[in-house]
């Protein structure tokens, strides 16, 4: 063999190096997630790549690609500290994302995994934009955070970029005053499904009602310092939103209620402005004199749900305008303001749940020795419950004293906050090739395991 056709196989050898390098880092650096764990609800119907055309900063964009409705997410572990505030940030950008049945919720959002714990959820076509997600760790000492197209029930279709990550803790807010938030929508205007057909039912909220509850939102705000001896204390805005309530939600124990979906349109300015810890919503379901009663109910207020991680309560007014229950009278009612303080107790009550203590269930008064009241309800029972002064055995129960600090995460927490060390992406050449090594290691590992 001459020289000179060795030289050319050399080179010729080198190029084929060069190029199978270069494709195989292209197809690497189009899958690589790094740390994060892609997972999807049902297969064949999301590609999740890295996309360096479509992309905010220097590093290429997480890209999720649902080519059909469905719920997929990519995710990682990240260690949190119990009881503090924390916040995720990145950028987000969407294409022809729609939700299936048309919901609310749904769509491209940041998350804790395997919980309804989310930000708020971008749909349509967009440019990109800021994502905030705002949650506390309560007992938790780690969370697997997830950046997501669908939802917990939610299934979507489209296409989500996510690009710089950054996880944020916050110093918590020891005060125990509650800034609460009373929402009046003295209109409904909602297509309902009535043994088997769709009804439209339109109703108007009086204005002796729009009283009724500015009221007993003032009595409440005095009342709930005396009931729980100064534990906590609040302060309260109302707005009255003229634009009907569009749709309901439905299920089966309660039948239709107002779910933080079916406001989020008309409230959600206010909420992401005014930072509040706690959300009422009043409306009108039913009016017996005007001869409605297609959504009659059998309760007035609901509680312990959320908004956005927010505690969420229904003020429903009486269908009956006969019922007293919202009027303050000497003689039959001295708590008109009562189903006000029930419903933020059922928020209190789910707290403390979350932050691991055991308390007894706020429905279960009679369990305990207590009655219903003609006049003032179930007081003595709210009264106990929130001093933690129900006798059981030989012990004293009911809420414990911390619950009235542990109020939702929002940015006032975050005016002095520090980065944490989660969610980095590897910035050069070492880290990409340390992150790797770090991944095979943990590859082995996992096989040796399942092996073993
Ligand atoms: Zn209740």
């Amino acid at each position: 063999m001459s020289k000179r056709s060795h030289i050319v196989k050399n080179v010729i050898s080198i190029i084929i190096l060069i190029v199978a390098i270069t494709i195989t880092t292209k197809i690497y650096n189009k899958y690589n997630y790094n740390d994060f764990d892609k997972s999807v609800s049902e297969i064949g119907k999301t590609n999740f790549t890295r996309d360096s055309k479509e992309k905010y900063s220097k590093m290429d964009s997480y890209k999720i690609e649902n080519i059909d409705y469905t719920d997929s997410i990519f995710s990682q572990t990240i260690s949190v500290i119990p009881n503090k505030p924390y916040k995720v940030t990145c950028k987000v950008k969407v294409k022809d994302v729609e939700n299936l049945n048309n919901t609310k919720s749904g769509g491209a959002h940041i998350s804790i995994n395997g919980t309804t714990e989310r930000s708020k959820t971008i749909t349509g076509t967009t440019n990109w934009q800021d994502l905030t997600f705002y949650f506390n760790s309560k007992n938790r000492t780690e969370v697997n955070l997830g950046f997501r197209l669908g939802g917990y029930a939610e299934k979507s279709k489209g296409t989500a970029w996510f690009s710089d990550f950054k996880v944020e803790i916050g110093t918590e807010n020891t005060n125990n005053k509650w800034k609460m938030v009373c929402f009046i929508f003295p209109n409904i205007d909602v297509n309902v499904n009535v043994n088997g057909k769709m009804e439209n039912v339109k109703l108007q909220m009086s204005n002796d009602d729009i009283m009724n509850i500015k009221n007993n939102m003032s009595r409440y705000s005095t009342s709930i310092s005396q009931i729980c001896k100064n534990k906590m204390s609040i302060e309260y805005e109302i707005y009255t939103i003229t634009n009907p309530i569009k749709t309901l939600s439905y299920d089966e124990t309660n039948g239709y209620y107002v779910s933080a979906d079916d406001v989020y349109e008309y409230i959600n300015s206010y909420v992401e402005q005014n930072n509040y810890d706690h959300i009422y919503v009043a409306f009108r379901m039913a009016d017996k004199q005007k001869g409605n009663d297609t959504l009659v109910n059998d309760w007035i207020g609901l509680g312990g749900m959320d908004y956005l991680g927010i505690g969420f309560s229904n003020i429903r007014m009486p269908d009956d305008e006969n019922n007293y229950a919202y009027q303050y009278n000497y003689l039959f009612n001295t708590f008109p303001e009562e189903v006000f303080l029930h419903e933020f107790l059922h928020t209190l009550e789910r707290n403390s749940q979350e932050y691991g203590y055991e308390v007894p269930a706020l429905h279960d008064y009679k369990k305990y020795g207590y009655s219903e009241n003609n006049i003032d309800g179930l007081k003595k029972w709210y009264e106990d419950y929130m001093n933690c002064n129900i006798s059981y055995g030989q012990n004293k129960i009911g809420l414990p004293p911390q619950i009235y600090k542990y109020k939702p995460a929002n940015k006032n927490n975050f005016i002095y906050s520090s980065n944490i060390n989660a969610l980095n992406e590897p910035k050069n050449i070492i880290e990409v090739i340390r992150n790797l090594a770090k991944r095979i290691q943990k590859l082995f590992s996992y096989v040796s395991e399942n092996n073993g």
